[in-house]
C-alpha cells in the first residue's frame, strides 16, 4: 500500500484528536495507492474497540463510488496498545482483500502498521473481484464464520 505523506499525517492527527477513544475511518484510492482518507465516527466511543457509524459508512462508500475509488484500508487507532490487530479486530475483519491499518499511540512516536486478515474458511476468489463493477455499495458484513483459523499478514506501507 502506498500512502501520501499528507494523508499519513492526517490519520495520525485524527487518532490524536479522538483520544482517549479509538478513531476510525477508510483509506480509499486506486491500484493500491491511497488518494483520500475518510473519517468515520466511532459510535462505540471506546478506547478499546470501534464500530463505524453505519450511516456515515454508507455515505462514504457512496462517495468513493462517485469518485471512482475503491476502499483500500480500514484504519483505526489503538490509544494505549501496540499496532497489532486485537482478537476482536481479527474476529470482526470481514474482507480478506482490504487492509487493516492500525495507528498505535502507545509509545512516544505513533506507530502505524498494516495487515491483511484472512480466514481459512473463506475462499479468496469470491466477492471482491468485481468490486469496481457491482452496483451495490460495499458495506457487507459477510464471513461470520465460527472458525478461529486465520492468517494475519503484515503489509508494507510506502509513504510517498
Ligand atoms: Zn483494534
Amino acid at each position: 500500500m502506498r500512502v501520501p505523506k499528507n494523508i499519513y499525517d492526517q490519520i495520525i492527527l485524527h487518532a490524536k484528536k479522538d483520544l482517549p477513544n479509538e478513531a476510525c475511518g477508510y483509506l480509499a484510492g486506486k491500484g493500491g495507492v491511497v488518494t483520500k482518507a475518510y473519517v468515520i465516527k466511532n459510535i462505540d466511543q471506546s478506547h478499546e474497540h470501534f464500530s463505524f457509524d453505519p450511516q456515515e459508512q454508507f455515505a462514504v462508500i457512496k462517495d468513493m463510488r462517485k469518485r471512482n475509488l475503491v476502499p483500500i484500508a480500514v484504519y483505526h487507532s489503538h490509544p494505549a496498545t501496540p499496532a497489532r490487530p486485537s482478537k476482536e479486530d481479527i474476529k470482526l475483519a470481514y474482507d480478506p482483500d482490504i487492509s487493516y491499518l492500525i495507528i498505535s499511540l502507545a509509545g512516544n512516536v505513533p506507530d502505524i502498521k498494516s495487515f491483511k486478515i484472512k480466514k481459512d474458511s473463506q475462499n479468496d476468489n469470491q466477492m471482491n473481484k468485481e468490486q469496481t463493477n457491482n452496483n451495490q455499495p460495499k458495506c457487507n458484513l459477510h464471513g461470520k464464520s465460527q472458525s478461529n483459523n486465520h492468517r494475519v499478514e503484515k503489509e508494507e506501507i510506502d509513504i510517498i
